[in-house]
C-alpha cells in the first residue's frame, strides 16, 4: 500500500515478513499465548532466527542483515499484526543488541550478541524497579565492585522475558557517592541466568500475555567485571542509545494494528442493520475515515523518525519520542473504533479485536509513558528552538551587509511576535 516509500530491498523484506506472519504463526498459537498457556514464545523466536529476522540492522558478522531503520520499522509493522507480546519478542534483539553493539567489547559481541541474533540465546532488559519506571535514574539495584566481580542485589519488575531469557541486561547503581550527579550513578551489566537470579512470579496481565513478564530478584549475584557494558557509571549514555530502538519499535509495532481496522472495515461491509450495510451509515464510515487517517499519520511520523535516525538527523530523538507517543495513542483509538464498529461481537473472543485492545493499552505505558514522551518532546524542542534561534540570528548577522542588519530580530521583536501571534489568529 505504501510501496512508493520503500526501496526495492525494503519492499522485499516487508513481503518476506508478511509471508512469515501468514504462514508460520497460527491463530491457535496466539490463542494459547493469550490464555497464558505459553510461558515464553521460544517457538516464535526459533522461527524468526531460522528466517534471519533477529538482527535486521546489525552487521552480518554478528548474524544481522545490515539494513537500515526504515527496513526494521517495515518488518516490525508486519510482526505487529500478531500482537504486542510477539512484537516485543521481535523487537528485543534490536533493543538489547543496540547496547551490546554500540557499547560492548568485541568479546561481549562474540559471546552474547552473535548467538543472540543467531537464535541460540534469548535476552531481556531489566530497567524498571518496583519503586518506579519513569524515574529511571533513581535505580536502586546495587552492583558493588568486589575485586574482579560485581555483587548485585535488588529487584526489577515487569521484565518481559524474565521467564525465557538466558541473559539479562540490567541497569544497576554503581556509584554510591551522594554528591555524584544522577546521570553518573548507574552502569549496565550483562547478567547470566544462574545462581541468585530469581524470577519471583509472572504477572496476571491484561494483555501482552505469553511473553514471560515477571519480577526479578537479584540476591548476591556474582557478575564478572568484564560483563560491564560501556564505562563504569556510564549507564546513562547506553540508556539514551537504547531508548531509540525501545521507542521506535514500540511505535512501529503499533502500526500493525491496521489488521484490526481492516477486519472491522470488512465487517461493516457485511453487517446489515435497518436494511442496509452498516458501512452506509455516515457515523460508521466517518469512523473508518478517522481511523485510517490516524493510522496514516502515525505511519508517516514513525517512518520519518526512522529516516531521521538513519540519517543521524539532529532532531531524531524528538521525532522518535513523538512517534512513540503518537503511534501508540493512535493505535489505541483505532482499535477502540474498530471494536465500536463491530458492536457486541467485537467485545467477544470470536474476533481478535478484544485481544488487540487489551494489548494496545500497554503501549501507552511501556518503553516510557505518554507523559514521559511529552517531557522528552518539549525538552528537545525547547533546546532546538532556543539554540536554533541563536544560530539563525548569528548566521543572518554574519551574512548580512551592515545596512541590512535592522532586519534581524531583536529580543523585543521576538516578544512581540509571541504577543501578537494568538491575537492575529483570532
Ligand atoms: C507488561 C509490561 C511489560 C513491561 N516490560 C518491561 C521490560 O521488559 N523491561 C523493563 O525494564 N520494564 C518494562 N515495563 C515497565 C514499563 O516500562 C513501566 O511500567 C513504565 O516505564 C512506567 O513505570 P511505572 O509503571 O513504574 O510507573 P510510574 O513511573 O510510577 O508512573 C506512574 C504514572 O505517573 C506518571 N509520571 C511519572 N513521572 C512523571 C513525570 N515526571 N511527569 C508526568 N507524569 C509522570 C507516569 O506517566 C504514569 O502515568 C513493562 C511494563 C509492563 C506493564
Amino acid at each position: 500500500m505504501y510501496d512508493f516509500m520503500f526501496t526495492q530491498e525494503v519492499r522485499e523484506l516487508r513481503d518476506e515478513v508478511r509471508q512469515f506472519v501468514r504462514e508460520e504463526i497460527s491463530s491457535e498459537f496466539l490463542r494459547r499465548m493469550d490464555n497464558n498457556e505459553v510461558v515464553y514464545p521460544h517457538e516464535f523466536v526459533k522461527k524468526l532466527s531460522r528466517q534471519n529476522l533477529r538482527g535486521i540492522r546489525f552487521p552480518k558478522k554478528y548474524g544481522g542483515r545490515e539494513m537500515n531503520w526504515v527496513a526494521e520499522v517495515a518488518a516490525a509493522e508486519e510482526i505487529g499484526c500478531l500482537g504486542i507480546a510477539l512484537g516485543c519478542a521481535f523487537a528485543m534483539p534490536s533493543i538489547v543488541g543496540e547496547a551490546l553493539y554500540h557499547f560492548g567489547t568485541e568479546e561481549q559481541k562474540e559471546k552474547y550478541l552473535k548467538p543472540y541474533l543467531e537464535g541460540e540465546l534469548v535476552s531481556a532488559e531489566a530497567l524498571t524497579e518496583p519503586r518506579g519506571g519513569s524515574d529511571f535514574f533513581g535505580a536502586t539495584t546495587k552492583a558493588e565492585l568486589d575485586g574482579d566481580h560485581f555483587i548485585v542485589n535488588g529487584q526489577k519488575r515487569f521484565v518481559v522475558g524474565a521467564e525465557g531469557a538466558d541473559f539479562f541486561v540490567v541497569y544497576c547503581k554503581t556509584n554510591f557517592d551522594p554528591n555524584a550527579h544522577k546521570y553518573n550513578k548507574i552502569s549496565l551489566l550483562i547478567i547470566d541466568k544462574g545462581p541468585g537470579v530469581e524470577t519471583e512470579y509472572l504477572y496476571d496481565l491484561m494483555g501482552c500475555r505469553g511473553g514471560g513478564t515477571g519480577r526479578m530478584v537479584f540476591r548476591d549475584v556474582k557478575v564478572p567485571k568484564e560483563n560491564l557494558v560501556g564505562e563504569l557509571h556510564g549507564g546513562a549514555l547506553v540508556f539514551n542509545q537504547m531508548m531509540i530502538p525501545e521507542r521506535l519499535t514500540s511505535a512501529a509495532g503499533c502500526l500493525g494494528l491496521w489488521g484490526a481496522l481492516d477486519l472491522a472495515v470488512r465487517y461493516t461491509d457485511k453487517r446489515v442493520a435497518f436494511g442496509k450495510k452498516i458501512r452506509k451509515f455516515q457515523a460508521v464510515n466517518f469512523n473508518v475515515a478517522e481511523s485510517i487517517t490516524q493510522l496514516d499519520a502515525a505511519r508517516a511520523l514513525t517512518y520519518m523518525a526512522a529516516q531521521a535516525v538513519d540519517n543521524n538527523a539532529p532532531n531524531s530523538r524528538r521525532l522518535v519520542s513523538e512517534a512513540k507517543r503518537f503511534a501508540t495513542e493512535s493505535a489505541w483509538k483505532v482499535v477502540n473504533n474498530a471494536m465500536q464498529m463491530m458492536g457486541g461481537i467485537g467485545y467477544t473472543q470470536v474476533y481478535p479485536i478484544e485481544r488487540a485492545l487489551r494489548d494496545t493499552r500497554l503501549c501507552l505505558i511501556w518503553t516510557g509513558t505518554s507523559e514521559i514522551m511529552n517531557m522528552m518532546i518539549q525538552h528537545e524542542y525547547y533546546q532546538e528552538v532556543l539554540n536554533e534561534a541563536y544560530d539563525r540570528r548569528k548566521m543572518e548577522q554574519d551574512a548580512m551587509k551592515p545596512d541590512e542588519t535592522e532586519r534581524c530580530f531583536t529580543d523585543d521583536d521576538m516578544w512581540q511576535i509571541h504577543e501578537t501571534g494568538p491575537a492575529d489568529a483570532n
